[in-house]
């Protein structure tokens, strides 16, 4: 049996139940794929309907305030892709007239859509025959078809494209990517593999060649960056002061209690909470401070003085609203 048919069997037998399984619009298959892109299937789910609640179409989403976007993103990190998603929803809107572009290179010319995005929404939506290469399908085309080099250098993920371009089934081109992205998440795992019961046991390069555990290959990740964030938290009666990112920088638009960034965890102070939040390649130490004042000082350019009680109405990163939780229960 040809790769295609073995893996679209399997999937017929062992597919997720997803809320965008069987969908054919082209704004929600976006919408999960981009949810999915550093999210898991499980917090990814409830998010995923949130999303499609609050804004069911492009022109929904066009139309929405960034900060409403923002918020209802909230808790899923990587926010660059909510603002993204906003930016190219207008774009539909102004150079599309509101309608999802039909073709590869249209979707891919748009905001914060990569090669895998455009690939999955095409094939799916469109069924057009381009395989979606992430990390699953990257795992099992090199353990199966035996590519042994470094899998984070652009050559090798070309040479896996060119597989998937051959193996691809062009009468079912989004079935196929469906199956794979599943193949990998559930069956050819990155530990432990049910190599036992395997459809492509007898043909596994990998498998053949005890090489599971060695497949694929990728040279080690250069290491994070610590950063040491002070947030002053200003207190007079239910007024305080938050800021709004503003730079090009993580957590971009979205808001804060002041902030002064050091090179160290020492500060003149002691934190009446700390946290640390790991991001792909930062790792925050974030440090409270808080002062209750008779006067607040002057706000500066992207600060604004709020009734403490509003703070939940603006979109904040992890770090602002573990420390809420923990004021809460003071
Ligand atoms: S035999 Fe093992 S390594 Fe090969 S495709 Fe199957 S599960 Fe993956």
């Amino acid at each position: 049996m040809a790769f295609a048919d073995t893996l679209i069997a399997w999937y017929e037998d062992h597919k997720r139940d997803l809320p965008w399984r069987g969908e054919s619009d082209p704004y929600k298959i976006w919408v999960s794929e981009i949810i999915l892109q550093q999210t898991r299937v499980q917090q990814g789910w409830d998010y995923y309907l949130r999303f499609i609640d609050n804004f069911p179409n492009v022109k929904a989403l066009a139309e929405a305030e960034e900060e409403r976007v923002l918020k209802v993103w909230q808790g899923l990190g990587y926010y660059s892709r909510a603002r993204n998603m906003h930016a190219a929803a207008r774009e539909i809107m102004t150079k599309h007239n509101g309608t999802f572009p039909d073709t590869y290179d249209k979707i891919l010319s748009l905001k914060g859509i990569g090669a895998y995005t455009a690939a999955a929404i095409s094939s799916i939506a469109f069924h057009l025959p381009y395989p979606a290469v992430d990390g699953n399908v990257i795992r099992i085309i090199s353990r199966i078809f035996g590519v042994c080099e470094d899998v984070s250098q652009p050559a090798v993920v070309k040479r896996i494209t060119d597989i998937c371009n051959e193996q691809i089934d062009r009468d079912r081109p989004g079935v196929f990517n469906q199956a794979a992205m599943d193949f990998g998440a559930m069956h050819c795992t990155p530990k432990n593999p049910q190599c036992e019961e395997c459809p492509f046991q007898s043909e596994c390069y990998a498998q053949n060649n005890q090489l599971v555990d060695i497949l694929p290959i990728k040279k080690k990740k250069a290491e994070s960056k610590h950063r040491y964030f002070h947030y002053s938290v200003y207190l007079s009666g239910n007024k305080t002061i938050i800021e709004k990112r503003t730079a090009n920088d993580i957590w971009k638009n979205m808001y804060q209690f002041p902030l002064t960034e050091t090179d160290s965890d020492v500060f003149p102070d002691t934190p009446v909470f700390s946290t640390r939040e790991i991001l792909s390649h930062q790792i925050i130490h974030a440090h409270f401070y808080v002062n209750n004042v008779k006067r607040l000082p002057k706000p500066s350019e992207n600060q604004t003085v709020i009734c403490f009680d509003d703070i939940e109405n603006y979109p904040m990163p992890k770090t602002m609203t573990l420390f809420l939780g923990y004021l809460a229960t003071r």
